[in-house]
């Protein structure tokens, strides 16, 4: 603010003295006309130059009188005139600054529009729901009120969608919005969620009754048919209902107690269901571990397994994937299959993902230092790859250290590029910028096209394990693994191959030329002092093995 004052009073000053100077001009010019026009007078009329004489001519001469004013009349204009310029000038950039002003406050308003709805429905999407639910649960425990979490789902959506097509089912979700926004007051919000999912935030409840008079009335614009392409559709849906504080006082408690009481409406088929602790026997084992995942990144529950990777060329193990496990209290050692999910869908892979880039530039460095150089590989989630930070939160993690070049490879899938190609294009260059290398993991599972693999910095591709496991039994699957080596060594990649099980098929990627290899036959993933006593004492015969 006070920065374009001192712009625009800058401005205005040249311009004044702009006009200053021209005024300035016109006053030099007038005043030496007169002087001219007088001395010429004086001569022409006493045949001399006295003071006498000019003193009678500027006396006598009316038309000197008024080239006498001109002096006086530039002085007047000058300062008039750029008085006036300057103003309208002034006037000027401030309405461009201000034009300019509200350009870039409403870009940013679309922006943030955008990330927070959905653009199907513009109905708040998920992040805002978040948000919303966050502050209306911290007012609701100050005044001591409730707030009530309906999770709707549709019955049988997926019929439509593969019957009628997504075009169709699209239409669908935005009738159910219209019906849905009709019955919500203006302080509680209806949010879709994802896919078929609808979630209505209710910011004071009074009392049970209360809640059960809206499921009601959602019940009631629910049971009118739905008009589509000519044809009248009936259309169900399952309600889960969960209140604050009774069922949970954290927003991703509360969310997943209103999912536990959504399945359990959805599997009785009654409607709907309001949370309690018998229905938790309806929901998924996942669901009551997504209350706990949160808790269990701030009470060191997660750990990093390394699986060691075999390079054929050097003969040598120098790099290893670091796989997440959750070391739970009560359910023991989980897979990440049993928890990367539930982070992604409640935005908490964000923290998982920073965690797992710490703990394994820390790890690096820990085993560089006791002379046991390994380079690791780490998973990145398609969310994770397209947010913008990620550079910014690997440098953060190495802080003081320098990442040597190649000491971190970052895997990605092929669907994180095909979502958005322009943006992983950005991001994998900045990371390739700070050493990291790119693999394309699960290759062959996804969609992908070579234009993009071709442009991209990628370096190395993984061969998805479901090739690999059961190659030497399936003649498609050894056709695809050898083509895979052969894509990649014609684009200039390495290829590693997971899922090796067996001697057997460690010995024929040998001979198809792949470059690395990873698998149970190896190693399974172990914690790092277990993952060094393998490389002390198993890594060379395994090794040797490939030799003979
Ligand atoms: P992935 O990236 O494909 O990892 C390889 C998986 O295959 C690992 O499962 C590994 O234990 C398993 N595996 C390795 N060799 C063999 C073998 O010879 N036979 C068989 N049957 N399996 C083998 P894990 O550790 O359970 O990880 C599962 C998936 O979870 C990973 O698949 C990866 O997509 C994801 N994941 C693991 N850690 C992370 C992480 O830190 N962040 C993210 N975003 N995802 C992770
Ligand atoms: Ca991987
Ligand atoms: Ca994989």
């Amino acid at each position: 603010m006070k920065n374009n004052q001192h712009g625009r009073d800058s401005n205005l000053h040249v311009l004044k003295s702009s006009v200053n100077r021209h005024a300035l001009f016109g006053l030099s010019i007038s005043i030496f006309a007169v002087v001219v026009a007088t001395l010429a007078n004086c001569y022409f009329s006493t045949g001399s130059l006295s003071l006498n004489g000019i003193y009678a001519v500027q006396k006598d001469l009316p038309v000197l009188w008024l080239l006498d004013a001109l002096p006086f009349i530039f002085l007047f204009w000058g300062q008039h005139v750029g008085s006036v310029l300057a103003y309208e000038a002034n006037t000027l950039i401030n309405d461009q600054t201000d034009d300019l002003k509200n350009q870039t406050a409403s870009l940013e308003k679309q922006v943030m529009y955008e990330a927070t709805h959905d653009s199907l429905t513009d109905l708040p999407n998920r992040i805002l729901l978040h948000d919303r639910l966050d502050q209306a649960i911290n007012t609701a425990i100050r005044h001591k009120y409730k707030v009530g979490l309906i999770l709707l789902d549709l019955d049988r959506f997926k019929e439509v969608n593969d019957t009628l097509g997504h075009f169709a089912g699209d239409r669908l979700l935005k009738q159910v919005s219209l019906r849905l926004t009709g019955i919500v007051r203006k302080s509680d919000t209806l949010a879709r969620m994802g896919g078929d999912e609808f979630a209505i935030l209710l910011t004071h409840v009074k009392s049970t009754k209360d809640l059960e008079l809206f499921i009601n009335r959602i019940t009631k614009v629910m049971v009118l048919p739905f008009k589509l392409s000519g044809m009248s559709l009936d259309l169900q849906a399952s309600l889960g209902v969960a209140l604050c504080p009774d069922h949970g006082k954290d927003v991703d408690t509360l969310i997943q107690r209103a999912e536990v009481a959504m399945y359990a409406a959805k599997q009785k088929r009654n409607g709907y269901a309001i949370y309690s602790r018998n229905l938790d026997r309806f929901s998924p084992r996942r669901l009551t571990l997504m209350g706990e995942l949160r808790q269990a990144l701030q009470r060191d529950e997660l750990i990093l397994y390394y699986q060691p990777q075999i390079n054929l060329l050097t003969k040598t193990v120098h790099q290893a994937e670091a796989l997440i496990r959750w070391q739970h209290p009560i359910h023991g050692l989980l897979s990440p299959n049993e928890f990367i999910q539930l982070a992604e869908r409640t935005g908490l892979i964000k923290e998982l993902t920073n965690w797992v880039l710490n703990q394994s530039i820390n790890q690096i460095f820990k085993w560089q230092e006791k002379n046991f150089p390994m380079t690791l590989a780490v998973n990145i989630s398609p969310s994770c790859l397209l947010n913008t930070e990620l550079p910014e939160i690997i440098i953060g993690s190495l802080g003081s250290h320098n990442l040597g070049k190649s000491m971190l490879t970052i895997e990605i899938t092929e669907t994180s590029i095909i979502q958005d190609p322009d943006l992983a294009y950005e991001i994998l260059n900045r990371l390739k910028k700070l050493g990291a290398d790119i693999s394309i993991d699960d290759f062959g599972t996804g969609y992908s096209s070579m234009a993009h693999l071709k442009k991209l910095p990628v370096s190395e591709m993984k061969i998805d394990k479901s090739f690999v496991m059961d190659m030497l039994n399936n003649s498609d699957d050894e056709t695809i693994v050898k083509s895979i080596i052969d894509l990649g060594h014609n684009l200039g990649l390495t290829v590693v191959a997971e899922g090796v099980e067996s001697i057997h098929i460690a010995k024929r990627l040998q001979q198809l030329g792949c470059d690395t290899l990873q698998g149970y036959h190896f190693s399974k993933p172990l914690p790092p002092e277990e993952f060094e006593a393998w490389h002390a004492g198993y890594a060379d015969v395994l090794i040797s093995e490939l030799l003979d």
